[in-house]
């Protein structure tokens, strides 16, 4: 299995120099060089575990490890590490059947992914690039953050440091990645929004003399980012193994199309979706839900992507994004691979900040149906469906339940329809109090969790309750322009 820029460049690379280096020198993204031809045998699949379905997933876009290495990869990745039983829990709630993607061991959806990741990443490094040491930079909106932390501490050969805006993540979310332990681990707040720090890291990815200096000191860089093409392939496991709960529990006969509704801030948990169809997954249409930074709803609608607006602060916070990196990826896609609108397009979008798609582009965009929802009735949609069902979602959720709710009201599709369940209510207890009508003034993150526990009976998820013994061991909080100075200082490296 090869992988290849985006973006046209030659450089061709097997899968497990993709992971390792995570961005290509272009700028581009790694996609494979020729999709697998694969149609999966979802008959035979839905009798498997959520891991027989991952590795027969990974074996498709990792060939270059053998069945038995990508079994104990699986193994090691989620045994003991989630809350339930198969991973995730296909849960009915109102007119959805919700992927509940948030029990791993930071109670985000970035769990799923960023638990398979340092062991793909120690693995291929082992292969391929002896015993250089790999630092992993990541860029986070919130959740990113803390499950990559999780997943690469105290991993021998790698150290991560993780760039969170100062203003933008919720109190817990905060919590989580400043009091993280590990003699590896590096936290910044960056004084700005996501996409100033997500900017910031491709840039030192693509910064030449920097790259030398780390190869020169046995070092080399990746990413944890869902840009990561090891990020992006254990996602689209869950989307097939839900597929086949929903046949196995009579509510679809094999081979029925579904809808499926994300969340989206980066695009890389719908695009994994997107690549499961390819595989065979049948769906009818892929909802892209924002919030009101609304770019991909635009995108969606008018084939312009703009994000020359100012980012809103908004109670979802792992959406507040103008720059979704994996769009690269579906531009690649609906432009038939044709690298060189691709290179264009980011081209325009760096020194514009826009771009614009062509007509025949938009015509296999229609399989998308993009829609936003603002903070009101995202706290609306959290109360009525906790009032009408007695099911409690995040706020990143309820975003997701509102579009869809609009969507079937524009449409009246009556499509069985699987949305993404991307964060656990507890990382967002301000704001789900708030929308159930029980907040209060002056109360601690803990109390609210608490309230929050009593007003519903949900129980708080173990790593979110631990929070309250954690002190904050991370207090940097640094300019944007002063990025490459502090990390070179943090890895020991000369001016
Ligand atoms: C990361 C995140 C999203 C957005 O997912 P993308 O893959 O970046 O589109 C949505 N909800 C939550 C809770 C997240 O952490």
């Amino acid at each position: 299995m090869l992988y290849k820029s985006t973006r046209g460049n030659t450089e061709v690379v097997n899968s497990q120099q993709a992971v390792v280096k995570g961005l290509c020198d272009d700028g581009g993204l790694f996609v494979p060089v020729d999709f697998p031809n694969v149609k999966l045998d979802l008959d035979e699949m839905s009798k498997y575990s959520y891991k027989e379905v991952a590795c027969k997933i990974l074996e498709i876009f990792f060939g270059d490890f053998s069945k038995e290495e990508i079994k104990n990869i699986v193994d090691n990745s989620y045994d003991g590490k989630f809350s339930c039983e198969e991973l995730v829990d296909v849960v009915k709630g109102g007119d959805g059947f919700f992927i509940e993607l948030y029990h791993g061991p930071t109670s985000a959806f970035k769990d799923m992914a960023l638990s398979v990741l340092p062991h793909l990443m120690i693995e291929s490094s082992k292969k391929i690039s002896g015993d250089k040491e790999i630092v992993i930079l990541t860029a986070t909106s919130g959740d990113t953050g803390k499950a990559a932390l999780e997943g690469f501490s105290n991993v021998d050969g790698i150290k991560i440091v993780v760039y969170y805006p100062s203003e933008g993540v919720s109190q817990t979310q905060r919590l989580q990645m400043v009091s993280q332990e590990g003699n590896n681990v590096k936290v910044y707040g960056i004084n700005g929004n996501f996409d100033d720090a997500q900017r910031a890291v491709k840039e030192i990815f693509v910064n030449k003399e920097l790259r030398e200096e780390m190869a020169q000191n046995n070092k080399a860089f990746s990413s944890a980012n869902s840009i990561n093409i090891g990020r992006l392939v254990p996602q689209i496991v869950y989307y097939i193994y839900s597929y086949l709960q929903l046949v196995n529990r009579k509510e679809i006969s094999l081979g029925d199309k579904v809808n499926v509704v994300v969340p989206c801030g980066n695009f890389g948990n719908i695009l994994a979706a997107y690549y499961g169809e390819k595989l065979g997954l049948p769906v009818n249409k892929f909802i892209c839900a924002s919030n009101t930074n609304k770019v991909l709803t635009d995108f969606f609608n008018t084939g312009v992507y703009d994000r020359n607006r100012d980012m809103d602060i908004t109670i979802s916070p792992s959406m507040d994004i103008l720059v979704s990196s994996n769009l690269e990826r579906y531009l690649y896609e609906i432009s038939d691979n044709d690298e060189n609108f691709v290179k264009s397009a980011m081209e325009s979008l760096q020194k514009d900040g826009r771009y614009e798609v062509r007509p025949e582009h938009m015509e296999k965009m229609k399989k998308f149906y993009g829609g936003f929802c603002n903070d009101e009735d995202t706290l609306t949609a959290i109360k009525e469906m906790y009032n009408n069902n007695k099911y409690l979602m995040d706020t990143h959720t309820a975003v997701a339940y509102k579009v869809y709710e609009d969507y079937v009201k524009e449409t009246g599709d009556k499509t069985k329809t699987l949305i993404a369940s991307t964060a656990s209510p507890y990382k967002f207890s301000e704001a789900v109090c708030k929308g159930l009508g029980i907040y209060e003034d002056g109360l601690t993150d803990d109390e609210m969790m608490d309230k929050l526990h009593e007003y519903t009976s949900v129980s708080i998820p173990k790593n979110l309750f631990e929070l309250r013994n954690k002190k904050a061991i991370h207090n940097d909080v640094i300019d944007k322009s002063t990025i490459i100075e502090n990390l070179k200082k943090y890895l020991e490296l000369g001016e």
